[in-house]
């Protein structure tokens, strides 16, 4: 018994749980909790923030800081980006409403679309990324509610002119969304552009390190905003404080390292521009490639990733070059510390309406090494590409 006259066993219960922080740190916070203690019997049901689900400490710093990256009134955050695209679409369309989305859209989105967003009766129809925006909205109908971008696009890396495409769609009353995941927010000001919703997989360079999932929809436009407030209260989908942390904290350097990936992989791009067999290089900020024009008018810069279209060659001299490659990892995703590699031709045979590049196709991913190791790496790869023709 203690002098509160309380056993050993409550005391165990109680102790230590004093919530108010004791030092001042840098960062937020970090608060892991599901139940929310409120102040009185009132509060209980008159307070807004009852339950841990709705986001504590870390995660609201971190939606704060998400808002001011894509320069949004406000910012929510999901699992992973593929749940920030989808739910943008769940939360936004209902029942006989038409999406028109870009031909170059991230594949998962693509096939939530075909599947489960057909299925609760909303249809997609694509178009082409290098269809006009006055052609784009000349196919819009009365049922269509949204235009969905992402520029550049996946893979193909087509630039799409987003401003004039949002500023036709808002004339017509249809609201405009991107895959902003590419610009990471720094290289793309989407919001500025028009577009309503700006999408972005935060798993890529917000993160940086290749160990946490995360997505966010930033949004100037308060009803927006409500509604996937509601959708995230109906649905239950909800971030784990601790991923929020590490997403803060990649936060932190994000605008060093995509500075860093940028100058590295236009070091790499432009030597695999001058090499006998590369085809292309679709990277937008080489003068002559695909979407230059646009890219140099509307962003202020690239990262890591682009496409290296190879002269015409074999599935296994693909191969051939993927395995030679040392330095790069094989692997989905980007936007980490490391580079990575992957051949795009197996993807791209499930939409046959994306354009022919002329040739193999390879995405690299070019990270914070020597850009020269990484050259001397792709040389030696190509070499082994040139003996399997
Ligand atoms: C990776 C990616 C996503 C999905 O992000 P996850 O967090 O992996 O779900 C969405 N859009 C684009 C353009 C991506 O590259």
């Amino acid at each position: 018994m203690g002098q509160d006259g309380l056993s050993k066993k409550t005391r165990l219960i109680r102790a230590g749980a004093k919530t108010e922080a004791r030092l001042r740190t840098v960062g937020p916070p970090l608060q892991r909790g599901s139940t929310v203690l409120l102040a009185n019997a009132r509060a209980l049901y008159d307070s807004r923030d009852t339950y841990g689900r709705l986001g504590l400490s870390m995660q609201t710093a971190l939606a704060e800081a998400i808002a001011e990256l894509e320069g949004a009134a406000g910012a929510r955050l999901f699992p992973s980006g593929l749940a920030a695209a989808t739910s943008a679409l769940l939360a936004l369309l209902q029942g006989g409403d038409e999406v028109l989305a870009v031909n170059c859209i991230y594949g998962p989105t693509r096939r939530f679309c075909d599947g489960l967003l057909k299925g609760y009766g909303v249809s997609t129809r694509y178009f082409s990324a290098d269809l006009s925006p006055e052609a784009l909205l000349e196919m819009a109908g009365p049922a269509t509610r949204l235009i969905l971008l992402e520029s550049p696009g996946s893979l193909t890396f087509e630039i799409q002119d987003v401003p004039a495409i949002a500023a036709l769609a808002r004339q017509r009353g249809i609201l405009t969304a991107i895959d902003n995941t590419w610009g990471a927010g720094l290289l793309f000001d989407a919001l500025g552009h028009g577009v309503d919703l700006s999408i972005q997989a935060l798993t890529k360079y917000v993160g940086g390190h290749s160990d946490v999932f995360m997505g966010s929809i930033a949004s100037n436009d308060a009803g927006i905003l409500a509604k996937l407030d509601r959708f995230l209260c109906d649905t239950g989908i909800a971030v784990s404080p601790d991923d929020a942390c590490l997403m803060l904290r990649g936060l932190r350097t994000l605008e060093t390292r995509l500075h860093r990936h940028g100058e590295n992989a236009l070091a790499v791009a432009s030597w695999l521009d001058a090499q006998p067999q590369v085809r292309r290089v679709l990277c937008p900020a080489l003068p002559g490639a695909p979407g230059h024009a646009l890219w140099k008018r509307d962003f202020t810069g690239i990262n890591g990733l682009f496409g290296v279209v190879l002269q015409p060659g074999s599935p296994l001299a693909v191969e051939a070059f993927i395995d030679a490659l040392t330095l790069f990892g094989l692997g989905f995703s980007w936007g980490g510390f490391e580079s990575l590699a992957i051949h795009c031709d197996p993807q791209l045979k499930h939409a046959p309406d994306r354009p022919d590049q002329g040739g193999p196709l390879v995405r690299l991913h070019v990270g914070l090494e020597d850009p020269a190791d990484l050259i001397a790496d792709l040389g030696q790869a190509l070499a082994a590409y040139q003996a399997r023709l």
